[in-house]
């Protein structure tokens, strides 16, 4: 196959101005929220009793169903029927949760056995979005078109399925997944920041789970470095600890499991009331104690979660030792029990500086969505701070002789779509196998192999007269999309790739150092071949970006690219393939504020089309 000619597929559509309606959605493992943002403001959006936080607990009775603070109240008489903290299943294998009595393994995967009959993690979140959405609707006259839902950085590929499935089956469009930290750090405002670039860490103790990412930040362009923690440690210890030292004041050793889940409550409440008091009591008298009334000091509690906190400190140790970071620039606090004092401070002096914690930790993250959502519905300006990702490791294609062909390279920024057209190697060629690798190694068998397919029909014709245009899109979930078309007949072909980039970090890192350890290997040939490609296919590519979206351009920077643009061909014809790179590389430099400014644009505008009724529906 010979490589001809490299091009973007611009998505033409018409700019509308009307304000849409999409609202951010926190889906916790305790609380789930929903936010809004008006342009100027992010407003958590309250039930009709006023309260903000949806506890994520669903009970399943005979016959009825109920959601949040309502079925809660089942959890003590029912607890079968009663589902709290599905999320720690959604998209898990059963044998990681046989211990729980409730949960048993079915057609479908892991279920919850309930009198209503079985229910699976999916659909318990579904139920939950379902109850966001009609408190969404029942804020705004506006048709929501979606939302954006937060996900642990740590998800992998089959969490984020699920969460999808859950969206999908309650009816809302997703927007994107967004990662929880990412959120919180969107919340403050940091991928606006002015700074050239900065590493923070996010906190996140919540009920349940404690969670600590570290993230690189530049010009509002995301990337998480490491995440840890301990998915079993959270505000529920502390509950329970405080319990524990209650039992063994009024000397019962044995409580029944109502009394043990009614000192809970009221633990929590204590607990609660400590965060900004220095002494609680709490009424037990319809417990039938020895004692009416529960105490607790602010030191007390201190005492019984001091083992729980540092836990999570030497988390956070062994994640910032991962990330291979020694300072940073912020830490953000998120999750509802860093409101506890003991464990500011200690995050404090942890990480050497000041925690951010102006915003509520239990809100931010879904007001963080709600900031990206408002984005991407096109409701804000092109020029204005786009949050992207990036592509971890190139992706490409298998050519003639085993070779890797990138087609989009390794730090690309999402969504992203790019399209290279092909040929056929043989004389009568009717079909071609199309083979997508991932990785940084120019043979295919140094990649990784994503996923093959063929393109038939094509009808016979001389080598290199057949033009197959294949395109690669990437969309903001990360998930990938190849489709093959012969240009003549119009014969296609497609696959999507998922899971897309199943990869952890550490596996980034292998194959990162292996394709720099056997760079040398490769011959000169292939190196000046490349950097002719790259040179020209840039040149190309910035003759037609200019000639469509010029007007982004103002004279000077016009002209800087254009004495780029000539400077680079001239030294094409050169066999100094580390010369033309430095161009190439000098003309990228510069032309990177033009391409922001391209995407932004497409990007608006294809949101702004008539494609936001397939946004969410086109990679479920
Ligand atoms: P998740 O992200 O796991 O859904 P949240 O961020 O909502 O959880 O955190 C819930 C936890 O925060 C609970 O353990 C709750 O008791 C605790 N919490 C809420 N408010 C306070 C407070 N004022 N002081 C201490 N802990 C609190
Ligand atoms: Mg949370």
């Amino acid at each position: 196959m010979v490589l001809m000619q490299i091009s973007e597929p611009g998505a033409e559509a018409e700019q509308t101005a009307a304000r849409r309606y999409a609202v951010g959605i926190d889906l916790g493992t305790t609380n789930s929220l929903v936010a809004h943002f008006d342009g100027e403001v992010v407003q958590v959006l309250m039930d009709e009793d006023g309260r903000a936080s949806l506890p994520s607990v669903v009970y399943y009775g005979d016959g009825k169903s109920e959601v949040g603070g309502k079925a809660e109240a089942f959890a003590v008489a029912e607890p079968h029927n009663t589902v709290a903290s599905a999320k720690r299943m959604l998209g898990r294998a059963r044998a990681e949760f046989n211990d729980d009595p409730y949960v048993a393994l079915t057609q479908h995967g892991l279920a919850f056995e309930t009198d209503a009959g079985q229910k699976t993690p999916v659909e318990v979140a579904a139920q939950l979005l379902i109850e966001l959405r009609s408190r969404a609707q029942a804020h705004s006259d506006e048709h929501m078109v979606g939302a954006v839902i937060t996900v642990p950085a740590y998800f992998d590929d089959a969490q984020r399925q699920a969460t999808r499935q859950a969206a999908e089956l309650a009816g809302v469009k997703v927007l994107r997944l967004l990662n929880e930290p990412t959120a919180a750090a969107v919340a403050y405002g940091l991928d606006e920041a002015a700074e050239e670039a900065s590493l923070l860490a996010v906190y996140d103790l919540g009920g349940g789970t404690f969670d600590i990412s570290i993230l690189r930040m530049s010009r509002g362009l995301f990337e998480v470095l490491a995440t840890g923690g301990d998915s079993a440690l959270g505000g529920d210890d502390f509950d329970k600890a405080i319990v524990d030292l209650w039992l063994e004041r009024l000397h019962l050793s044995d409580p029944t499991p109502g009394q043990r889940r009614r000192l809970l409550e009221c633990a929590r409440q204590a607990k609660e009331m400590l965060s900004t008091d220095e002494q609680a009591t709490i009424d037990c008298s319809a417990l039938a104690m020895s004692s009416s009334e529960l105490t607790l000091s602010r030191s007390e509690l201190e005492q019984v979660i001091t083992p729980f906190v540092g836990r999570t400190l030497s988390a956070c140790r062994d994640t910032l030792k991962d990330a291979g970071v020694e300072s940073l620039d912020r830490v953000v606090l998120v999750g509802g029990s860093t409101r506890t004092p003991l464990v500011r401070h200690a995050v404090a002096e942890c990480f050497g500086c000041d925690p951010l914690c102006t915003l509520d930790p239990d809100q931010v993250v879904a007001m963080g969505a709600a900031k990206q959502a408002d984005v991407l519905v096109g409701n804000r300006a092109a020029d204005e701070a786009l949050l992207l990702d990036v592509i971890p490791l190139s992706l490409g294609l298998e050519t003639y002789g085993g070779l890797v062909e990138r087609i989009i390279d390794r730090n690309s920024t999402i969504p992203v779509a790019l399209a290279q057209e092909f040929t056929t190697a043989r004389d009568g060629q009717t079909g071609l196998v199309v083979h997508v690798v991932q990785g940084e190694r120019e043979r295919v068998e140094d990649c990784r192999s994503l996923a093959q397919f063929e393109l038939t029909g094509i009808p016979p014709m001389v080598a290199g007269a057949a033009r197959i245009e294949v395109t690669f899109r990437v969309d903001a979930d990360g998930i990938l999309e190849v489709a093959a078309v012969e240009q003549e007949t119009g014969a296609s072909s497609e696959v999507v790739v998922k899971p897309a980039f199943g990869l952890d970090e550490s596996q980034i890192t292998d194959m990162l150092k292996a394709s720099y350890e056997h760079a040398s290997e490769d011959m000169l040939a292939r190196k000046l071949g490349e950097a002719r490609l790259e040179g020209e296919s840039l040149v190309v590519g910035l003759h037609a970006a200019i000639a469509k979206d010029g007007d982004l351009l103002n004279p000077d920077q016009r002209s800087e690219l254009e004495g780029g643009m000539l400077t680079l061909q001239s030294a094409l014809t050169d066999t100094d393939p580390e010369q033309i790179r430095a161009l190439t590389e000098a003309l990228g430099r510069a032309s990177e504020a033009f391409a922001a400014r391209r995407m932004n644009r497409s990007i608006q505008i294809a949101l702004q089309g008539v494609l936001i009724t397939d946004l969410g529906a086109e990679d479920a």
